[in-house]
Order: C-alpha cells, then sequence, then structure tokens
C-alpha cells in the first residue's frame, strides 16, 4: 500500500489484517457451500430458489475479491492455501447430506448471520480509524443483509405452504 495510505490508518493493522483473512477465509466456504448446495437441492420452490443460491454465491466471490484487494492494499498476505480455511473461519461449513431444500436455507442462514457478525464486527474496528476499509465492510454487511432476507422470506413461504396443506387436509 502507499506509504500515505498506511500512515493515516490509526487502528492496529495486523489485527485488522487478521480478520480479513479470516473473512476471506469465510468468504471461500460461503461460495462452495451456495454452489454445492444449489446443486444438490430438491424441493419445494427448486426452480426459483436454486438460481438465486447460485447467484449468492457469485456474490460470495465478489466479497472474497474485495477482501483480498484490501488485504494486499493494506500489506497483508492473503491466506494461501485453502487448508486454512478452516482454521480461520469463524463460520462452519455444513455439507449439503440432505439435500431438502429447507436443510439448504438453514444452513445457508447460519451462514449468513455469521457473516453479518464478521462484517458488523469490521465495520465497528474500523469506523472513524480507516474510512476504506469500513465502507468496504458496509458495502459487504449490506449484501449479506439481503441475503439473509431473502432465505428468511423462502423459508416462511415454505412454512405457510406446509400449513396451508395441513389445513386442507384437516377439511
Ligand atoms: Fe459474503
Ligand atoms: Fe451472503
Ligand atoms: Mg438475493
Amino acid at each position: 500500500m502507499g506509504k500515505r495510505g498506511i500512515e493515516i490508518l490509526n487502528l492496529d493493522k495486523d489485527e485488522l489484517i487478521r480478520m480479513l483473512n479470516e473473512a476471506l477465509s469465510e468468504e471461500w466456504l460461503a461460495y462452495y457451500q451456495y454452489w454445492i448446495g444449489a446443486r444438490m437441492m430438491e424441493g419445494p420452490m427448486r426452480s426459483e430458489i436454486e438460481p438465486e443460491l447460485l447467484l449468492h454465491a457469485d456474490q460470495e466471490l465478489g466479497h472474497a475479491v474485495l477482501v483480498v484487494n484490501r488485504i494486499i492494499q493494506l500489506g497483508g498476505t492473503p491466506v494461501m492455501n485453502p487448508s486454512e480455511w478452516y482454521q480461520l473461519a469463524r463460520c462452519e461449513y455444513e455439507a449439503p447430506t440432505d439435500p431438502y431444500v429447507e436443510v439448504i436455507l438453514n444452513q445457508n442462514l447460519r451462514g449468513e448471520r455469521c457473516a453479518i457478525q464478521r462484517y458488523q464486527e469490521i465495520a465497528d474496528f474500523t469506523g472513524e480509524k480507516d474510512h476504506s476499509t469500513h465502507q468496504m465492510a458496509i458495502n459487504i454487511l449490506n449484501e449479506e443483509l439481503e441475503h439473509e432476507q431473502d432465505i428468511e422470506d423462502w423459508i416462511a413461504d415454505i412454512e405457510r405452504m406446509r400449513d396451508d396443506l395441513r389445513k386442507i387436509r384437516m377439511e
């Protein structure tokens, strides 16, 4: 990073780079979880949900690009080996061994809530001290909030459908 760019930071740069490498690892795991989950998924609303999950996967990859660029700009070393992702990530990777749509959605929902926590923390850590990382964290956070909302809406719709079917059977 440019000298002046480093000088203006008013925080512990190594601590920030550590947080960003954790976030980078989480983004890659989130990408794969969405990507493989979308392909395995079965059940109601599949044709609507699958393409949106693949779009979310692309957006997680976009977050990884933003985060890695900032790590490099800060003079840090991005995580080099995928074997480190598991150690660095705080968000759990959940393999889609049960392909039912609701199970897949709940796995992704837990991932989104973990990501929201992550970017909230990075935004808090950098607020007033590193405007560039702060703005990036807020931009990513906004997209994670959309992801959470999308998933909550689908789960609500599936529950609603199940309730309606139950009522029809009782009539
Ligand atoms: Fe993300
Ligand atoms: Fe997300
Ligand atoms: Mg969406």
